[in-house]
């Protein structure tokens, strides 16, 4: 088959293993960087061009796009949607993703677990909206923060209404989240591919620090996850759309709570603390259902 994988980086470590994974199981690769593509959008031909070459006879595109180059990332993949070839996540379960409050809307209107969340750009009455996700100690996050930078957890009232201030002044939209204390600092990262979880990982944060990203100096381990935790991170990733997935959990009192969805999950950090070939299934996932016509949205 010919594979494109929609990357701005050929180095980057989960680039890397996808052009490994296509070449052991014997694919045609690509290389695409969005951002140097050009399309051309008319009714009865839609194509993309880079660098003056046409791209044409992919059977399947695998989105690796940087949150930074959503939008136009999204469209390139959306044209080749158009076109007919088969996309691992569609353009428009990424954008969905991407957006947090979106997300966490949909999944709670399909019932699935999450920690008690409340959003606002404004508010009016600070302590009003403490008191709406059960007050404090409560976990302030910058909708826009990722790799945990933005992520503060308050424990007094006094705490919590100065963190907020603070980031209204920015103008920026903020998330408030009930602490979710019994995790420990640790959560789950589930690898969702098509209906299953085919790697877990235990993320736990430095002693001290209740952040567990990598980026932040936590440590990573395999996990054996419930199988409550199981159909959590399968039913998100399908609430989403996605099929390909990093669904993150925090393992609470009452069951485990969904806190992100991730569209374009990292390999390195899974597939060195799990020794599992995950790019090798990402490749296989299309073998099985890559065949053309078969993207859902065309372009939605
Ligand atoms: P980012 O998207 O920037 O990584 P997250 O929302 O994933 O931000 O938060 C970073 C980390 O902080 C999480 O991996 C988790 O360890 C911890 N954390 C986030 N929200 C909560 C919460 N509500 N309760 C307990 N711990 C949390
Ligand atoms: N930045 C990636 C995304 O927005 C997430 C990477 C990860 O957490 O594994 O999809």
């Amino acid at each position: 088959m010919k594979i494109g994988i929609l990357s701005r980086n050929k180095n980057l470590y989960s680039t890397r293993r996808l052009i490994e994974a296509c070449e052991q199981r014997g694919h045609e690769y690509k290389i695409i960087d969005a951002l140097r593509c050009y399309m051309s959008i008319n009714s009865t031909q839609p194509s993309i061009h880079l660098a003056g070459e046409e791209l044409e006879g992919f059977d399947a595109i695998i989105p690796r796009i940087g949150s930074s180059v959503t939008f136009y990332g999204c469209a390139v993949l959306r044209q080749f949607e158009m076109m007919g070839v088969f996309p691992v996540n569609e353009s428009v379960a990424i954008t969905r993703s991407r957006d947090k409050l979106r997300s966490m809307q949909l999944l709670s209107r399909k019932g699935i677990g999450m920690p008690h969340t409340g959003f606002a750009s404004k508010p009016g009455d600070v302590g009003d909206l403490l008191e709406m996700v059960g007050g404090v100690p409560v976990v302030v996050k910058l909708l826009e923060g990722t790799q945990g930078i933005g992520v503060v957890l308050a424990e007094t009232k006094k705490a919590a209404e100065s963190v907020i201030e603070a980031f209204m002044g920015l103008k920026a939209d903020i998330l408030v989240q009930e602490y979710i204390k019994e995790s420990s600092g640790a959560d789950i990262r589930c690898f969702v591919i098509g209906d299953k979880v085919i790697a877990a990982m235990k993320r736990q944060a430095q002693p001290g620090e209740f952040r567990s990203n990598l980026h932040r100096g936590g440590s990573a381990s395999l996990v054996r996850i419930t199988p409550a935790e199981r159909r959590t991170a399968i039913a998100a990733a399908k609430a989403m759309g996605l099929n390909v997935a990093g669904v993150d959990l925090l393992r609470s009192e009452r069951g485990p709570l969904v806190m992100e969805v991730n569209s374009s999950p990292g390999l390195e950090g899974i597939e060195n603390a799990t020794g599992k070939d995950v790019a090798g299934m990402v490749v296989e996932y299309i073998e099985k259902n890559a065949y053309s016509k078969r993207t859902r949205t065309r372009g939605k």
